[in-house]
């Protein structure tokens, strides 16, 4: 899977995938294909000009327009015959909000563009004509779109096949399927006066399985009733809700 990342800070986004870490040794692997793009590389002029004053007056620079058509309509015509066009996304914290479901659908996607804005964002008309979505990585406003970028490459890239290690998997992560994560124990087995719980340590696989099960759904309903709405439940689990409400 391929990913581009548009900014006017390269630096910050190759530094974070340097090597370290899941994600970051997929793409030194080249099982995630990360090209992180200078958006200056796509301005006119010796001043590489990124930015201006916004019309109407007022604090703060908007980032100019044409660089980024540049860039998006040059990287979207670097695909190979038939491998088509990638899929624009702006980072915006007005989009639609980032969740395990969205990261699903972007991992279904082959080749997705990551546009960055900086200062109070990029011009209006980019949004409207230049991209396919705007992702929001929650209601709070961050100075640059690089670290929801890096949020979107790692949620979406662990959902890829080989990227996990072996003993991994996302599909009990929190969300996968629509519940929170069961509690996780190592050793050692009591920690001030706090002991792993019996069953754990008890080798019955079948007993273990029920338990972080239950736990899962226990979890989601103390700390987030609303995802279980979407849930797929057993009878005998659907039972222990009706009990606990
Ligand atoms: N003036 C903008 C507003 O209030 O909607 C905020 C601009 S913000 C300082 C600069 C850039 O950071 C945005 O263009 C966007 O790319 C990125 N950004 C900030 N918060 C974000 C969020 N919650 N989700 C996604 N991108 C965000």
């Amino acid at each position: 899977m391929r990913f581009d990342v548009l900014s006017v800070l390269p630096g910050i986004v190759e530094g974070a995938f340097a090597g370290e870490g899941v994600v970051g040794r997929a793409v030194v692997s080249g099982l995630i294909d990360l090209r992180v793009r200078n958006l200056r590389d796509f301005t006119e002029g010796s001043y590489r000009q990124t930015d201006d004053a916004p019309y109407g007056g007022g604090a703060g620079m908007v980032m100019k327009p044409e660089p980024i058509a540049r860039a998006i309509e040059a990287i979207s015509a670097e695909g190979a015959e038939g491998e088509g066009k990638p899929w624009r996304v702006l980072l915006s914290p007005q989009g639609r909000r980032f969740d395990q479901g969205a990261a699903e659908a972007l991992a279904a996607r082959p080749w997705i563009l990551l546009i960055c804005g900086r200062y109070e964002g990029v011009d209006e008309r980019i949004r409207l004509g230049f991209v396919d979505e705007e992702i929001s990585i929650g209601d709070y406003v961050l100075s640059g779109g690089e670290i929801p970028a890096m949020a979107v490459i790692d949620a979406v890239s662990r959902l890829k096949p080989g990227v996990l290690g072996s003993g991994e998997s996302a599909a009990q992560d929190s969300f996968s399927a629509g519940l929170l994560d069961h509690p996780h124990y190592t050793r050692p087995a009591e920690i001030g006066g706090m002991r792993v719980p019996e069953v754990l340590m008890s080798g019955d696989h079948e007993a273990i399985r029920r338990w972080r099960r239950q736990e899962a759904v226990r979890r989601t309903l103390e700390r987030r009733k609303d995802l279980l709405e979407r849930a797929e439940l057993t009878e005998e689990e659907e039972r222990l809700l009706r009990s606990s409400s």
